[in-house]
């Protein structure tokens, strides 16, 4: 058949991402993708699964959308792609540029385009580096991230990760990268007696040096370190921090741009404005592989006065075909209202996601922005006991899911971490959302049954 057809070929063939390479080789593809519809998607054996994490949290317009199609065709014939090396330029990469930067905060104006949401971040710390260096400060180059921090897997985002087995791959090192030890606590307030004062961005500033820092880099909302909402006057304090030490911020927005979490981007529920803005994922709604950094007009303006090369950029920087399939993506998140409705459904899943944590004692720590949802699997959370972890808790309400069609996703890295995150299409509607809630549900039953 084409199912073993193809299988045979993908165990020979293709080394997978996020993967365990053994369980491939033996077993072969867990699911051949054949196409989908808004937030369901068809297998080849015949299967429709609910896409309950948008693929990578990142296919915000849900599958099968017909306007995003007809905008790369309209591109692709028209000139598919040119470059924007050498001061070239095209229509579409200008107009996505412009309306990027007309809903992205303060002076947040000029963009500088990507591939994904690692090239982005990586340039982010370039620009930022190069930026002091223009100003006359040679020793500002040290990058501070968080804790559970996702940034990616080039060599520099993937030191900034705050997660032991991306950052650590392969062993490569960066010295100019430093990961604080707290985890989106109080402590960056200021109050040296904070339990987890020791190793906090502020304590790291202060033992290396703000003249030895060029960026310190968050998620609005941590997504891959298990959907983190931080504490209210958190994102405020860092700001404050690295104005009072010349040091810029850098949003990685690449999960909670373009809609996700019921505002446009992640910082605005904070109202913060950072000097560095990572985009992806949701920018073309993965129908094209598209990313960006955008900066404020203070820095663009520095690099303006540089008067050599800019030793930087990709060769699908400001791609026309992917910034043309960015550009409808926004238009149609704006005409349809998805940011608004990332909103009301995620009322609508939260509703749903309270319902289950009253019903099941293991299930706990409920928290949701928009369509970014996430809760915790506890052996007894009154006291603070997780599930062993052999027990694989999170994974094993996973697969449940899995078995009754709905694809979701578990978060276990650390030690006594059962965490399990949802995050469907902005197009999601209520009687679907219904849909997953129904399932999780009856898999929580199933799941409870087994421990
Ligand atoms: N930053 C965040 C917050 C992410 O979630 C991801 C990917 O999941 C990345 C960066 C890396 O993006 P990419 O995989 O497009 O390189």
């Amino acid at each position: 058949s084409l199912r073993n057809e193809l299988s045979n070929l993908d165990r020979k063939h293709v080394l997978h991402p996020s993967t365990n390479p053994k369980n491939q080789v033996d077993h072969g593809p867990k699911i051949i993708f054949t196409g989908g519809d808004g937030i369901y998607l068809n297998d080849i054996d015949g299967n429709t699964y609910i896409d309950g994490v948008s693929m990578l949290w990142n296919v915000n317009l849900g599958h099968g959308n017909k306007e995003l199609a007809e905008a790369s065709y309209k591109q692709m014939v028209e000139a598919a792609y040119t470059t924007t090396f050498y001061g070239y330029v095209n229509e579409a990469t200008v107009r996505l540029a412009e309306k990027i930067t007309s809903l992205t905060p303060g002076d947040l104006n000029t963009v500088f385009f990507t591939s994904g949401g690692s090239e982005s971040n990586d340039t982010a710390f370039k620009l930022s580096r190069f930026y002091w260096q223009l100003r006359g400060y040679k020793e500002k180059k040290k990058i501070i991230s968080l804790r559970r921090g996702y940034h990616g897997v080039t060599v520099a985002a993937q030191r900034a990760t705050g997660i032991d087995a991306y950052r650590n791959f392969s062993g490569s090192t960066d010295p100019d990268i430093v990961n604080a030890k707290p985890h989106l606590t109080e402590c960056e307030l200021g109050d040296k007696n904070h339990p987890e004062y020791e190793g906090c961005i502020r304590d790291i500033i202060e033992k290396e040096g703000a003249d030895k820092i060029a960026a310190v880099i968050v998620e609005p909302i941590q997504g891959a370190g298990g959907v983190h909402v931080p504490p209210e006057e958190y994102l405020q304090a860092v700001r404050k921090l690295c104005d009072e030490n010349n040091i810029h911020l850098i949003a990685d927005e690449v999960i909670c741009g373009f809609g996700r979490t019921g505002k446009m981007f992640g910082v605005d529920h904070w109202e913060i404005v950072p000097d560095f803005m990572s985009v992806a994922k949701g920018i073309t709604s993965g129908y094209a592989q598209l990313g960006g950094v955008v900066m404020t007009e203070k820095i663009r303006d520095e690099f303006a006065q540089y008067d050599a090369m800019l030793a930087h950029g990709f060769t699908y920087s400001g791609h026309p075909t992917a910034c043309a399939v960015g550009l409808k993506n926004i238009e149609i998140i704006e005409r349809d209202g998805l940011v608004e409705r990332a909103n009301t459904m995620g009322r609508e899943l939260d509703k749903g996601l309270k319902y289950l944590e009253d019903k099941y004692t293991f299930f706990t720590n409920r928290r949701s922005r928009g369509l970014l949802a996430g809760f915790d699997l506890m052996k007894d959370p009154e006291a603070n006991i997780p599930f062993d972890h052999s027990a694989r808790a999170a994974g094993n309400l996973v697969d449940e899911c899995y078995n009754r069609k709905l694809l979701i996703r578990p978060f276990d890295f650390e030690p006594g971490m059962n965490i399990v995150a949802i995050a469907p299409p902005l197009t999601i509607s209520k009687n679907e959302v219904e849909k997953i809630i129904h399932i999780v549900d009856d898999s929580l039953t199933a799941f409870s049954k087994k421990i």
